[in-house]
């Protein structure tokens, strides 16, 4: 189910929107230079490794270029519908 889209920050754009796919790589870095020293595949993380629980998509708006959740935009739909 899809739900109507309004910024909240221009509070005009209900139309142009980026929607943000995040695809969550998980990787293990060396603590000392921040280079990547493994990656996994998303099933097979070690123990202390927690699976991605963030959002699947974030939300830019095409008009002033903020840069929420999802949900920030839906909720100020919500707020001032169209008449
Ligand atoms: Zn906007």
């Amino acid at each position: 189910m899809s739900s109507p889209y309004l910024c909240p920050k221009c509070k005009t754009n209900r139309t142009r929107f980026h929607q943000i796919k995040q695809e969550a790589q998980p990787v293990k870095l060396d603590p000392k230079s921040g280079e990547i020293a493994e990656t996994y595949e998303e099933a097979h993380l070690d123990a202390f490794h927690l699976n991605y629980n963030g959002p699947e998509i974030r939300i830019q708006c095409g008009a002033c270029g903020l840069n929420e959740s999802e949900q920030a935009f839906t909720a100020y739909a919500k707020n001032s519908p169209l008449s």
